[in-house]
């Protein structure tokens, strides 16, 4: 007999392969499997290593598609993890209303908070590289600087020693921190008050909130993950595979994040367990200023939690209300409204007559602890979670999402997350 020519020899050992590929790649319905580490893994996995984890590759469910939720997809899947993403698109999601200010170094927090808050900051040229070898380009991420301004000179000189000394600490990506007078604020931002100074800090940014959420989808996608327009629900499984409930299927994983905003006490709940976080509503408004290029302007802070944020499009967004108790009630109210209008005219008369587009509500996940609740539940093998970012998410979550994914494919808490253990 003939012995098989090279070309068919290769051809049959290429179709085993795929065979035996195709028994050890996890079904999302399929039998329970032990679960598959992914062995030596020690870092940030780039397009083209993906082949070394088709043998065993990581299910995970993703409960939720805000920031959270995408940056923590968007960074498991590009390590190779098999990912799913469950989202009803419940009205109210805090991330399509965010203002996208993106400049801890201007805000008065402090600790961890600080710490998470500088750290996400400096994060964001890495995660918008990563994106973009991933194939996305497009995030609206951009630095023109951080504006903080105030009446009183003495105000300011307490703002720019603390700005500076967080500029140093945090390198490059805090930029200069300079002080401006009164017309060159004017300058850089024509609707200001005529009694505003300001402390410039230029490594500032802003970032559209729903452009980069779903840059952060789209890059999951491209490494392979999947959505599911579901409302999710954990069932309760002490021992074993978690598994998870969404629309009419049950999918059963290695594990789950649950990155479920301000709803995420209500999928922990029925499992004994309640993060410590409550809705907190945000109402922000939308303006156009015809005819005036809002491309280069800085966010404007005025020391309050009211803010103006200038984008490409003739558009400002001003506001944001922090009403904490407003449950789940994702509302333009009238007192909202005024609030944020009233306030954005005490800083920039100059956008009276500006064209009001649209106000967008959104339920910040507001933690009790101040902190926010981050990493795997105790008692309950294989599940995590990710929420509490309050009015920092925006920021925070993609190195946040980026440390959860090497706890759960390394089986090692970061450092970093530490604080913010549930
Ligand atoms: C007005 C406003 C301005 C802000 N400005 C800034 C800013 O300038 N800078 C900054 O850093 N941060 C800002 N933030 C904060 C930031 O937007 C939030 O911290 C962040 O968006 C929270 O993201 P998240 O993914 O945890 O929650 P969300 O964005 O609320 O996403 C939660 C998702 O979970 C889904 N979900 C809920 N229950 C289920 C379920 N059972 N199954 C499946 N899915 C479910 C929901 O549909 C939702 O899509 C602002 C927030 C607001 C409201």
């Amino acid at each position: 007999m003939r012995e098989p020519s090279w070309g068919w020899r290769l051809l049959a050992a290429l179709t085993r392969c795929r065979r035996l590929s195709s028994q050890v790649v996890p079904r999302l319905q399929g039998p329970k499997r032990p679960a598959a580490r992914l062995a030596g893994y020690s870092g940030p996995r780039h397009r083209g290593d993906h082949r070394r984890a088709v043998v065993s590759r990581h299910r995970v469910i993703v409960i939720g598609a805000g920031i959270a939720g995408a940056s923590a997809a968007f960074a498991l899947a590009r390590r190779g993890a098999d990912v799913t993403i469950a989202d009803p698109g419940l009205d109210g999601q805090a991330t399509q209303a965010s203002a996208g200010i993106i400049a801890p170094w201007a805000s008065s927090s402090e600790g961890p908070f600080y710490d998470l808050y500088a750290a996400g900051a400096a994060y964001y040229p890495q995660v918008i590289a990563l994106l973009a070898e991933a194939g996305v380009e497009r995030t609206d991420y951009r630095r023109t600087g951080a504006l903080i301004v105030h009446a009183d000179p003495a105000r300011l000189d307490e703002e720019q020693a603390r700005a500076e000394a967080r500029a140093r600490a945090a390198g490059d990506v805090a930029g200069e921190v300079s002080r401006l007078g009164g017309d060159d604020v004017r300058a850089l931002v024509p609707v200001l008050a005529p009694e505003l100074e300001g402390v410039f800090i230029s490594g500032g940014a802003r970032v559209d909130g729903r452009t980069m959420r779903d840059a952060l989808l789209a890059g999951a996608e491209r490494h392979g993950a999947r959505r599911l327009p579901g409302r999710a629900r954990l069932l309760p499984r002490p021992h074993g595979a978690p598994r998870v409930e969404a629309g009419s299927q049950v999918l059963e994983a290695d594990d789950v994040v649950v990155a479920a905003g301000a709803w995420a006490g209500d999928l922990l709940a029925p499992l004994g367990l309640r993060p410590a976080v409550e809705p907190q509503r945000g109402q922000i408004t939308h303006l156009r200023v015809e005819g005036v290029d809002t491309s280069g302007w800085p966010s404007v802070l005025p020391l309050s939690h009211h803010y103006l944020v200038a984008f490409d499009d003739s558009r400002v967004a001003v506001g944001a209300t922090r009403e904490t108790g407003s449950g789940f009630d994702p509302r333009v109210t009238a007192r909202g409204q005024w609030e944020v209008l009233s306030d954005a005219f005490s800083i920039a008369p100059g956008l009276a007559d500006a064209t009001l587009i649209e106000t967008r509500v959104g339920l910040r996940p507001l933690p009790s602890g101040g902190l926010p609740v981050v990493g795997a539940l105790p008692r309950m093998p294989g599940v995590h979670v990710v929420t509490g970012f309050g009015a920092a998410g925006l920021t925070m979550a993609p190195i946040t999402g980026d440390a959860l994914a090497r706890a759960i494919l390394d089986g090692e808490t970061p450092a970093e997350l530490a604080p913010f253990a549930p």
